[in-house]
């Protein structure tokens, strides 16, 4: 499977760590600052300045909306294109808002694109894209188990011109920021259809709505997300017009299809890059941390935790998942004329022939993966990358049959420290590259790479 980066890719991520160098990290504690005085001055629900400042610089440095598939809107990415992104993105807890790619927002924005009619989207569609309004998702139920939402239990009845919505939510991410303008709401309204998965629909219900009531911020792990927040909301009787309805009544699921697969994955993108991050922290402090005659770096357990720490990054699966996303979870709620990637290169005859590429198992006579199979092939094939490229690289350096013979303990333990610096010194990103190999040089076993390997 091929993992390296377009050019268009390269070229934004170098850009936007760049970008991140110069305003966005500076900012962090700026924005912390910012935060504190609110909660002096009694209201934490309130957005921080410096944020609003960054949202300009980056529109200007036109790194906005990166999120946005293929559309007349934004950048036309791919998930796996749009994945290094996110994850330069994540490396900051402020990190993806200056960009206007901070969920829900990104989710909802592609909801609007995919299934609101025009006059929803000039609506909303249009400041959600400029970022002066944000939105908020609202699924999940304190009285049952969300994880499978056929069980959701909210109410969106008809009456005349109009929908009542009655209900409870929770957990819906941003409704305490006071920019949260609008809300997408999933409940049902054919409760009696044979079919759970055309119960549900979803509709648009403004805040400002009379019955929309945030009732109180749910802290996670006791930190509130300030301003953002996740919020506790009753809707009582609330009346919102019928043309707010998205896609039609019992199309819920079909919308929640083509939203929640990329946005999830996007989510693990950012936490990936806040895994560097705490990475390269562990780095710096066994660099200045002295015990017992010498700095932490130099103490093996700390080099193994390094190494492992690094080793165990889940990115490869990621960007298999991104992939196979692409190359179909993202279809369904598409038209087949946007299709992109594997299914659409194999549907029209172009050439692939990777592992569980349609087209390329059609040839073979073999059976369709199904999309859950595909993801745990291109997993399987990502995973086993990694130790054939890391063997690879040992014969080369180090004789040919080295990465064959047996290892006793001490030899597994180098060999992590290894894989830390090959995936660095492989990996695409040149700012990632940098950074890791600089910091993997404290853990590397003294005398070098070389010595160390060769002693038996
Ligand atoms: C920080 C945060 C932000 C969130 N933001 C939003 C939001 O903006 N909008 C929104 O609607 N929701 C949001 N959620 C809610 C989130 O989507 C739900 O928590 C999630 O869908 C699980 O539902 P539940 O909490 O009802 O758990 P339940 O469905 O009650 O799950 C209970 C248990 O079952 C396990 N389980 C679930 N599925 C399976 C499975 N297939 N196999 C085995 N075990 C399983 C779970 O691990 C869990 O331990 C957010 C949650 C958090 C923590």
């Amino acid at each position: 499977m091929d993992f390296q980066h377009s050019d268009k890719v390269k070229s934004l991520q170098k850009r936007l760590n760049a970008f991140m160098d110069e305003h966005v990290y500076p900012a962090e504690a700026v924005f912390d600052a910012q935060m504190d005085a609110a909660r002096e001055s009694g209201n934490r629900w309130q957005p921080a300045p410096v944020i609003e400042q960054l949202k300009e610089k980056a529109k200007a440095a036109g790194l906005w909306n990166l999120f946005l598939p293929e559309s007349k809107y934004g950048a036309g990415l791919t998930n796996l294109e749009y994945a290094p992104l996110c994850e330069i993105m994540g490396r900051s807890h402020i990190g993806a808002e200056p960009f206007n790619c901070s969920a829900p927002d990104t989710g909802n924005m592609e909801t609007l694109v995919r299934y609101a009619s025009p006059e929803q989207q000039q609506q909303w569609l249009l400041p959600l894209l400029d970022g002066t309004i944000r939105s908020a998702f609202a699924m999940t139920e304190p009285e049952v188990a969300s994880s499978d939402a056929t069980n959701i239990e909210a109410r969106i009845v008809r009456d005349g011109d109009h929908y009542v919505i009655n209900g409870r939510k929770w957990w819906t991410s941003g409704a305490n920021d006071p920019r949260c303008q609008i809300l997408i709401f999933m409940g049902k309204s054919n409760p009696d259809h044979p079919n759970q998965h055309q119960q549900q629909s979803m509709i648009l219900v403004p805040m400002a709505t009379p019955g929309v009531k945030v009732l109180r911020h749910l802290p996670v792990f006791g930190y509130d997300d300030a301003p953002h927040g996740h919020a506790e909301i009753a809707f009582e009787n609330v009346r919102v017009p019928a043309s707010n309805m998205l896609l039609g009544e019992g199309r819920g699921f079909e919308i929640a299809q083509g939203r929640l697969g990329p946005g999830r994955i996007h989510h693990c993108m950012r936490l990936i890059g806040r895994a560097e991050h705490a990475l390269e922290a562990m780095c710096r402090r066994s660099l200045e941390r002295v015990a017992f005659g010498k700095p932490l770096a130099d103490q093996g357990v700390t080099r193994e935790r390094i190494a492992n720490a690094h080793h165990d990054r889940p990115d490869a699966l990621s960007r298999a998942q991104c992939r196979a996303q692409d190359g179909h979870g993202r279809q369904q709620g598409r038209a087949p004329g946007n299709r992109d990637d594997q299914s659409g290169r194999a549907e029209h005859g172009l050439p692939g022939d990777r592992l569980g590429d349609a087209g390329a198992r059609r040839r073979r006579g073999q059976r369709r993966l199904r999309p859950r199979a595909r993801v745990r092939e291109f997993a399987h094939a990502a995973f086993r990358r990694r130790p054939r490229r890391g063997a690879s690289q040992c014969d080369r350096e180090h004789g040919a049959g080295a990465s064959s013979r047996a290892l006793n303990a001490r030899e597994i333990h180098r060999r992590r420290i290894w894989r830390a610096d090959f995936r660095a010194v492989s990996s695409a990103d040149p700012g990632a590259q940098r950074r890791i190999t600089h910091e993997i040089q404290c853990v590397r076993p003294r005398g070098g790479r070389e010595q160390s390997a060769r002693q038996p």
